[in-house]
């Protein structure tokens, strides 16, 4: 087993690093690292581990404590990693794992990867939801069970190569004969061939049909996420294995909610007497509108925490949400009427504020200058 580096290490960031430290450095090695940028997967799927455990605060502890994130009794000076939760799979959905699988399986037969978006609204995408797709995909002859033969009949031994699916060949080069071995070539290296062809799929084992794909996204998917559906890609040709379905989730932009990870953010505009009296106003949220205070004496860039009103976390069971950040505008009032200005001004006066309107200025500058005789 290679030796298991240093988390903190990994991710490039000091013992103490906080959590925004922590999704800086996962950020910024992520770009370098990320597989559809050509970089480097394991060491990809290393770093994502490693945020996974220090982001989870009692993982972090105990990794801190007993060196691994699973607590004393996890296994001593293995890999931190394993067993720990579902992150192996969790790593497997986000991203995937398109460079490993597909060449343990460049095997002609076995059936391509699929791939799939999905267009959700953010209500959509907090409640997790079953999206159904028409599809056109590869699925194993129901005729045939498959195999590609005519019922009744069945793929036979290769006669070319005898069922070994070699064969061997005398060639002539510079350095005399030399004997190569390679492929059959009248059975593709299957060492069995089809007689008597299924008609429905003309011998593939395979058909192309329309089908109605029912994909079950979780809740708190964001956009950009992929799901992987082990197994529900196109079918192989002769039984092959069948590839898997990624689903790459788009979320279109909100009117009322911007999103940083599980947590939402909105922007509440406050009349200026409501912000610094104090006010209950209806706020939205994700689940419709809500009561919500607004303290006296609310600034303008205030942000005030809804706790657990943001998203929920992907694969968090439902149970652990974001916040939802309400970031307060004080709005000061514009087109007073004479009144209103008076009333301002008598407000100003009591306080004890002092105030050069504009147009005072002007005169106060117009009488300086004749003072001086400019
Ligand atoms: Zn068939
Ligand atoms: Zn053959």
């Amino acid at each position: 087993m290679p030796a298991v580096r240093d988390l903190y290490e990994i991710l490039g960031v000091a013992k103490d690093a906080d959590t925004e430290d922590l999704k800086r450095a996962y950020r910024r090695r992520a770009r370098e690292l990320h597989p559809d940028q050509g970089g480097d997967e394991e060491g990809f799927k290393e770093l994502t581990a490693a945020y996974e455990v220090l982001r989870n605060p009692q993982a972090r502890a105990n990794y801190d404590r007993y060196g691994d994130p699973r607590g004393p009794l996890g296994s001593a000076g293995g890999d931190p990693f394993a067993g720990f939760g579902d992150l192996g799979d969790l790593i497997e959905t986000f991203f995937g794992g398109f460079g490993g699988r597909q060449t343990t399986r460049r095997d002609s037969r076995a059936g391509r990867d699929a791939m799939l978006d999905v267009t959700l609204t953010l209500e959509e995408a907090a409640a997790g939801l079953r999206h159904e797709v028409q599809t056109s995909v590869q699925r194993a002859c129901e005729v045939c069970d498959g195999s590609g033969a005519a019922p009744g009949s069945g793929p036979v031994r290769c006669s070319t190569c005898g069922g070994s699916g070699a064969v061997q060949q005398v060639r002539n080069s510079v350095f005399g004969q030399v004997l190569t071995s390679g492929a059959c070539p009248t059975c593709g290296g299957a060492g069995q061939t089809i007689l008597d062809k299924c008609d429905a799929c003309f011998g593939e084992g395979r058909r192309r049909v329309e089908e109605t794909i029912a994909i079950d996204v979780p809740p708190g998917v964001d956009d950009g996420t992929r799901l992987r559906l082990a197994g529900r890609g196109e079918a192989g040709r002769n039984r092959g294995p069948t590839g898997d379905l990624y689903v790459r989730v788009r979320v279109r932009p909100h009117d009322v909610f911007t999103r940083d990870g599980d947590d939402l953010l909105c922007e509440l505009r406050i009349p200026m007497a409501a912000a610094a009296l104090g006010t209950q106003v209806r706020l939205p949220t994700l689940e419709g509108e809500e009561p919500f205070t607004v303290p006296a004496g609310t600034q303008s860039g205030d942000v005030l925490t809804v706790r657990r009103k943001g998203m929920p976390k992907l694969g968090g069971g439902g149970i652990q949400r974001g916040n939802l950040h309400v970031h307060c505008r004080v709005e000061t009032p514009t087109r007073l009427s004479e009144e209103q200005r008076d009333l301002l001004r008598r407000l100003a006066d009591e306080r004890g504020e002092e105030i050069r309107e504009h147009g005072e200025e002007k005169g106060l500058f117009g009488r300086l200058r004749e003072a001086f005789g400019g």
